[in-house]
């Protein structure tokens, strides 16, 4: 009979030591204010919903999509950015993800949406963020990608950051994000200069099931709640 601890160390054999180290090659410098593409109009003039781009951790890469710096969105047209965010929300919606990033779709440009954690629960789209400042303190938590299908990990990350970013109708907005809520800003920031949430890991890849099974067993009653797994909503992004 296999065992689960079988079938884990053949999925680690599959995707052998992961990609640590090496997307940050992509992130140095500052994004460029690119004319957009003709390949670039093709997406953002379809209908429905856009194929997300995905990524195999045993991948090496590293001009593709998921691994360049995104340019800046600024040169898009107004139209345009329209289209690309309805196109965007509606791919998101049908992915059950809580956030999502135009590279994410093919599109290198620096936009992303988050869906905001708090009641009502809404999708912000955020143009040429930047992170102007990052806690200090750091938590763990699970993270999966819509990028990269049926594994996850732990991931470090900030408790919280302040985001500045363009909102749709021009206007720049500073905001503060907390907990959770933190965590999907950072990782769809990161999409934003080639950065994958492999690249962090502490700790194995997962599959799904393995992670909700690990987070079970970490549950400890009485435990902080921002220390404690199960506390904490295990989603894809
Ligand atoms: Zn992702």
């Amino acid at each position: 009979m296999r065992t689960s601890l079988d079938s884990r160390r053949n999925f680690l054999k599959f995707f052998g030591t992961t990609t640590l180290g090496l997307a940050v090659a992509a992130c140095a410098g500052r994004a460029a204010r690119e004319e957009v593409t003709a390949a670039e109009l093709a997406l953002i003039r379809r209908t429905g919903t856009l194929p997300i781009v995905t990524w195999s951790p045993s991948a090496t890469e590293r001009d593709a999509v998921l691994r360049r710096k995104a340019a800046l969105a600024g040169r898009l047209r107004r139209r345009d950015l329209e289209r690309l965010d309805v196109l965007m929300r509606a791919t998101l919606k049908v992915s059950g993800g809580v956030g999502l990033a135009a590279p994410q779709v093919g599109v290198s440009r620096r936009i992303f949406l988050v869906e905001l954690q708090s009641e009502p629960r809404r999708v912000v789209t955020c143009v040429d963020p930047r992170i102007i400042e990052r806690s200090r303190e750091m938590v763990d938590g699970y993270e999966g990608c819509l990028s990269i299908p049926k594994v996850g990990g732990k991931v470090s990350r900030h408790t919280s950051v302040t985001v500045s970013y363009t909102t749709l109708d021009g206007k720049r907005v500073t905001y503060v994000s907390k907990g959770w809520e933190a965590r999907i800003f950072q990782h769809e920031y990161d999409h934003l200069d080639g950065i994958l949430y492999v690249d962090r890991l502490k700790g194995p890849l997962l599959p799904y099931e393995e992670i909700r099974r690990l987070r079970k067993a970490e549950k400890k009653p009485g435990k902080q709640a921002a220390l404690d797994p199960t506390a904490t909503p295990w989603a894809v992004m």
